[in-house]
Formats: C-alpha cells, structure tokens, sequence
C-alpha cells in the first residue's frame, strides 16, 4: 500500500502515519523529519534548509525532489510506503504523479486530515517533541514531569523553532495558499480521503484505517 497523508500543520498527521506504519509494517517517510535531521546534523542540505524551516516557509521544489526520490528508491519502500509532508506544491504533487506512475498501479490511497486554525494553533503552541524517540506530547499531559513518558529520556523535551505562534500562523498561510490547490488536484480526481482530525488520536486512527479497508 502507498499511502499520502496531508493536512495543515498540527492536524497530527506524524503522529497517525507513525500509528499506520506500525499497523501495515510499512515505511514512515516524513519529509520535514529529514529536513529537521539534516538541520540537527549540519549536513550541507541542513545548512542550506535552516532558515527556510524555521521561519516556516517551504524548501525549494528542487530540492525537495531529491529528498523524495532518494527516500522512496529505497529498498525498504518497496512494499509500500506513508509518505508525509509531501507533495506541498502542484509541482511536487506532479513529480509524485511519475514516480507513482512507475509503481504498481491502483495500490494509492490519498488522506487528508481536517482540524479548524484555532484549534491548529492551541495545539502547536503547547507541543513539546522528545529529542530521544520523537514522540510528541501536550504539554499540559506531562504534569511538569522531565523524563519522556515513551522512553525515560531525561531532560529530553524541547520545543520545535518553528511551533511559535507567528511562525505557526505564517505555516498556515502557506497550507491554505500552495498545499491547499494540491488537495483540491487530488479531490478532482476523486482521489483524497477526507477525515476528521478533532477527535481523539486513537479515534482518528480508527477511522483512518477503516477508510483504507485495513
Ligand atoms: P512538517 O514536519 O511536515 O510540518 O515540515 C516542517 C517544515 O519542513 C515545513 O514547514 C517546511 O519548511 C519543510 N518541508 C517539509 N516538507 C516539505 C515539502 N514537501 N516542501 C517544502 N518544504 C517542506
């Protein structure tokens, strides 16, 4: 199965490619996670990335092509894939057109996750990542606790540069002003699943995989 998963940013949509990959044993390919390693660790695509990230604009489309076609070359996406935080411009959203062309056809699923502004906002500002194991946790669910409650990492919670509210805000205009037309090109064609991201995350998860049928 080829999975695409959009939504703004905050809808949680890591957090329910991670829960599909688990659940289907495929890949998880999420394209802001190599952006934000690269930028950890000083590589050259980190260093030209940096400042375009944290002030919540997007990489150029060609460099995001690169990114793409060498993660979905890999061994590991033979079988399938979750594709996250890619396609985000009608061009990205064609170069996936050919790769997806190349693949075995009728195995692609399109998801969109929908959750209201404000409601993004709330979220992203009390969001806090584990630097160890990734996961991510409202800040109001750690009751002031230090230690990560997925994998006892200490001292290990740290708060994303571009989760400030002007930077989420500037993230927003971009969803609705260049990824928003990809979802509508998919949605013509019939082709994007539409879920509710308000609910609990184990209750849009559930309702995800009964979209896919799995
Ligand atoms: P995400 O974790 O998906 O919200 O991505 C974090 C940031 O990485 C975005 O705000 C962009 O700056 C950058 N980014 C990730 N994916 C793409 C993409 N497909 N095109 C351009 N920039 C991207």
């Amino acid at each position: 199965m080829r999975i695409v998963i959009f939504g703004a940013p905050g809808v949680g949509k890591g957090t329910q490619a991670k829960i599909i990959a688990t659940k289907l044993g495929i890949p998880h390919i999420s394209t802001g996670d190599i952006l934000r390693n690269a930028i950890k660790n000083e590589t050259r695509l980190g260093l030209e990335a940096k400042k375009i990230v944290e002030a919540g604009n997007l990489v150029p489309d060609d460099i995001m092509a690169g990114i793409v076609k060498d993660a979905l070359s890999d061994k590991l996406c033979q079988n399938g894939f979750i594709l996250d935080g890619y396609p985000r411009t009608l061009d990205q959203a064609k170069l996936l057109d050919n790769i997806m062309q190349q693949l075995e056809p009728d195995n692609e699923y399109y998801i969109a996750i929908e959750v209201n502004d404000e409601e993004i906002v709330r979220r992203l500002t009390n969001r806090l990542t584990c630097k160890v194991c990734g996961s991510i946790f409202n800040i109001s669910d750690l009751n002031d606790t230090t230690i990560c409650p997925k994998c006892n990492g200490v001292n290990s919670f740290y708060k994303r540069k571009d989760d400030d509210e002007g930077v989420i805000r500037n993230r927003l205009l971009v969803f609705h002003s260049t990824t928003q037309p990809v979802l509508d090109y998919y949605g013509k064609q019939n082709k994007m699943i539409f879920v509710d991201g308000s609910l609990p995350v184990d209750k849009v998860a559930e309702n995800v995989l009964s979209k896919l049928g799995v």
